[in-house]
């Protein structure tokens, strides 16, 4: 499986770090990342709107994973400021927050592509409800999710 990283007009300072840290977590179960360059952010305003931008990854890149990384917040409809967000195959991440907790929050939202649910445990997959919550949380997977990884990692290389 491969996933594209791109990043906005200021947020290029923080693919590398977040490259390394997705290869080292997710790496043995078959992850590639590749970092893929900029791409221009479509739309006008203060806050960018989540949703519409999770679709407009999804129609530019139908086939594969991506990760990209923003530098304005993030506004999804209904729900309001986000720091990341996933659809089945893209995410989203606000990369102004502190670097240890955007590599925290680049590990959960790629566990999701990964096909991880939230998870209650010590575990990356914890949902961060408040920015405390993303401090005190580990940067890394429980044994649960690291098991559903491999299971998931066996299912792929068993199927034609
Ligand atoms: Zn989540
Ligand atoms: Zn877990």
């Amino acid at each position: 499986m491969i996933l594209l990283i791109l990043h906005d007009r200021r947020s290029l300072a923080n693919v590398a770090s977040i490259k390394g840290a997705i290869e080292e977590c997710y790496g043995h179960y078959g992850l590639m990342v590749q970092e893929s360059g900029y791409l221009y952010v479509p739309l006008e305003g203060q806050k960018l709107n989540a949703a519409l931008l999770l679709k407009y990854l999804g129609r530019e890149f139908s086939t594969k994973r991506v990760l990209w990384l923003v530098d304005r917040e993030l506004l999804y409809p209904k729900i309001g400021p986000v720091v990341g967000c996933t659809s089945d195959k893209a995410a989203l991440l606000y990369a102004g927050i502190e670097p240890e907790v955007l590599i925290k929050e680049a590990l959960h939202e790629v566990g999701h592509l990964m096909g991880l649910d939230h998870c209650l445990q010590d575990c990356v997959m914890q949902l961060s409800r408040t920015e405390k919550n993303a401090w005190e949380k580990p940067s890394r997977l429980c044994p649960t999710c690291t098991t559903r990884l491999n299971q998931r990692a066996q299912l792929r290389s068993g199927s034609p």
